[in-house]
């Protein structure tokens, strides 16, 4: 749920709401050529299983807009029917919305850029096309400012207006600047034409973490003053690739959801040529959950271990209990719906290890090198039992699954 003093407009994608009173939205991305359908459909599927509430696709040729009744419908058939299929258009979006209704209706959102609808006149004439497709098949969409296809005619105007002041703005404030009109004169010119203010939603993507934190606050602050609280989806856009890119987008997002902007989000990583897609999805669930926005499966505390400990048990033990209790959610998911918010802590010595076991749901205090050894397990605040001699990370998973049907099994 957003804290933000504004509250959004909910927006329906599909079966999905967005801002509002809905909690914060993950979305993702398939990087396959969406006229291989068989392939996009099995990405989709990895996306939305792994968490993905709403799943995007490029739509940039006529192949690929041919392809996208047979993917929902495959999709529908395979048990997906709920979650939202949005297109992404550039350049030829008006063409192929036109051309290819039934990818238009097909659609549950579509994303316009408009730095790339057309230049000069035509960037209008494209933008209202689209726009006037969107509202004959009741679509919302996004409109999607990114600083790397940045409407070159708005900025260069900007430039120019800039150059004449007597404290000129740096050229990255100047960029800002554009960004945040380019999202707000196309959401109004949207509105001439037609469409509802409650099937808008807009983002101001750059790829720099201070950036983009100023071109969202920028953007909220004008919504803000002229009263138009379209949901902003959240993204670093470009942000690299694995622990760079997560933790560039958690700082990015990290700021602007604890002051309440922010409706959807999506982590763009790069994967790595042997990674899953699904890896963005994950990283996503774990910014949300710790920063105690929603939660979606328990999650381990552990310590970093230090000149204390005087093996590598603790590393082991918090390794095998993450892989346990991922294996084990499937499961418990259903079974066991208060578990998501279960706490675990995996604990390397005495210094931390009772205290912060004692604020988790349960926990282990492994002995430190020079203490007795003994493993102390603690269940909701209160010692439960020492372990000595026996299988620690055997013994301790039972007691979790014991623990799991035992606290939430009512
Ligand atoms: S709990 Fe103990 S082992 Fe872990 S980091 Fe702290 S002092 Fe080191």
């Amino acid at each position: 749920m957003t804290n933000q003093a504004m509250k959004s407009s909910p927006v329906q994608i599909g079966s999905v709401t967005i801002g509002g009173d809905s909690p914060i939205i993950i979305q993702s991305m398939t990087n396959t050529q969406t006229d291989d359908i068989q392939a996009t459909v099995e990405q989709f599927k990895e996306l939305a299983d792994a968490g993905s509430e709403l799943v995007r696709v490029t739509v940039n040729t006529p192949d690929a807009a041919k392809a996208i009744h047979a993917i929902r419908q495959q999709l529908n058939d395979e048990g997906y029917a709920d979650i939202p299929l949005i297109g992404d258009f550039h350049y030829n979006g008006h063409l192929l919305l036109d051309r290819f209704p039934e990818c238009a209706k097909a659609l549950d959102k579509y994303r316009i850029n408009p730095g790339n609808t057309g230049t000069g006149d035509l960037r209008a004439e494209h933008f209202s096309q689209i726009v006037k497709i969107a509202i004959a098949n009741d679509k919302p969409v996004r409109i999607g400012v990114n600083w790397g296809s940045l409407d070159q005619d708005l900025f260069t105007e900007l430039m120019d207006e800039n150059a004449k002041r007597e404290a000129p703005l740096s050229d990255k404030e100047v960029i800002i600047e554009a960004m945040v009109q380019s999202a707000l004169n196309s959401a109004k010119a949207a509105e001439k034409l037609g469409m509802a203010s409650n099937k808008i939603v807009l983002s101001v993507k750059m790829s720099e973490v201070q950036d983009m934190v100023k071109a969202y606050e920028k953007l909220y602050a004008e919504l803000e003053k002229i009263g138009k609280p379209y949901p902003l989806h959240l993204g670093l856009t470009e942000a690299g690739s694995g622990m760079k890119g997560a933790i560039a987008s958690s700082a990015a997002l990290g700021i602007l959801l604890q002051q309440g902007i922010g409706d959807t989000v999506r982590i763009s990583l790069t994967p790595s040529p042997t990674g899953k897609r699904s890896e963005e999805v994950e990283a996503c669930k774990l910014l949300l959950q710790t920063m105690g926005m929603r939660s979606f499966k328990p999650l381990v505390t552990s310590c970093p271990g230090c000149g204390r400990t005087g093996n590598n048990l603790y590393q082991e033990m918090a390794e095998e209990v993450g892989k346990h209790i991922d294996a084990m959610m499937p499961v418990w998911k259903d079974k066991y719906p208060g578990v998501k918010e279960m706490k675990v802590a995996v604990m390397g010595c005495v210094v931390n290890g009772p205290g912060e076991s004692q604020h988790a749901d349960i926990g282990i205090s492994l002995p430190g090198k020079t203490e007795t050894p003994v493993a102390v397990v603690y269940k909701n605040g209160k010692m439960f039992q020492q372990l000595k001699d026996v299988d620690i990370i055997t013994t301790f998973k039972q007691m979790l699954d014991d623990f799991v049907a035992e606290k939430y099994g009512n």
